[in-house]
């Protein structure tokens, strides 16, 4: 009973951080265009100060002044682009603020720094052999694949359009076997919730090692560091492809369930929503997650 008041605690804290971190976006976006940094950082302290916040960064790697100067530099450095998922400066700095909730949970996990780091951890489970043995019920792309993949991409778009949405696939296909377990989890709840004939819930990232976290950013992608995905935590799933069959609600439905249980941290960072395990929720998947290697029946849905 213990673990169940930790986790309704850690998601009524993070309530209350969320109605914070929107006030102050609320109040960034109507700053006039191009702010000085000044006026950006005064109005993100002050929005910071409240008690609720100041607890979850101060939890954060650096504590409240390294997520302001970030925050400054991230509204700054920000420049509408089809590359960035942030519709405008000020919703970049709410996936940054909201995503402190994922650092505050993980301070502690180390990075994957390199894709050596990613390929030789003991933490993390092959995808495809997952798959293959029937362990893995969403849908995922690989970008490694390339060959393979133009020639399987072209035979699904004649056969059924849309089927799987465009994307560059998953840089790493290793996972925490936990989140798999979690993303099945999530699949099947979706599955029900949807309309029928709607296709299994797709997953667009989930462990990035640091290195290609940086490149993301050279190539104008809004990849913030340090993230969640850099510790294998947490995960992307596509929602705007979901909405072609009339199945975003019942996705966007499903993870608010996951949110207010304290399980995952929810972002919705458009195209994407961006989610991260709660380390009170862990134990909670792995039982499942000792199964990945053979065909798993479906688990008993929760919440
Ligand atoms: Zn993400």
């Amino acid at each position: 009973m213990s673990g169940m008041v930790v986790q309704l605690d850690t998601a009524s804290v993070s309530s209350r951080y969320r109605s914070a971190v929107d006030e102050t976006v609320t109040e960034l976006s109507l700053l006039p265009v191009n702010p000085a940094a000044a006026s950006v950082a005064a109005l993100v302290r002050s929005g910071l100060q409240h008690q609720d916040v100041a607890g979850v960064l101060a939890q954060a790697p650096g504590g409240v002044e390294r997520v302001i100067e970030q925050a400054v530099d991230e509204h700054q450095r920000w420049r509408p682009s089809v590359a960035s998922n942030a519709a405008s400066a000020a919703a970049l700095v709410r996936i940054l603020l909201l995503q402190q909730i994922d650092l505050a949970w993980w301070a502690e996990a180390p990075d994957f720094t390199l894709a050596d780091d990613v390929a030789r951890s003991t933490a993390l489970v092959d995808l495809r052999d997952a798959r293959s043995a029937g362990g893995v019920r969403f849908g995922f792309g690989v970008a490694s694949d390339r060959l393979h993949r133009r020639v399987r991409d072209y035979a699904v778009q004649r056969a059924r359009p849309s089927w799987e949405p465009r994307g560059p696939g998953l840089p790493f296909v290793r996972a925490r076997p936990e989140m798999v377990a979690l993303l099945n989890e999530v699949a099947d709840a979706v599955a029900l919730a949807a309309p029928a004939n709607t296709p299994r819930l797709w997953v667009s990232s989930i462990v990035r090692s640091v290195a290609h976290q940086q490149r993301l950013r050279s190539l104008g992608y809004s990849a913030l560091l340090p993230s969640a995905h850099c510790r294998g935590w947490a995960a992307d799933i596509e929602m705007w492809w979901f909405d072609r069959f009339g199945a975003s609600a019942a996705l966007r439905g499903v993870l608010q369930q996951y949110l207010h249980a304290g399980v995952l941290n929810v972002i919705d960072e458009g195209r994407a929503w961006h989610v991260c395990l709660a380390p009170t929720a862990t134990s909670r998947y792995e039982g499942a997650a000792q199964q990945l290697d053979r065909p798993t029946r479906r688990l008993k849905l929760w919440p």
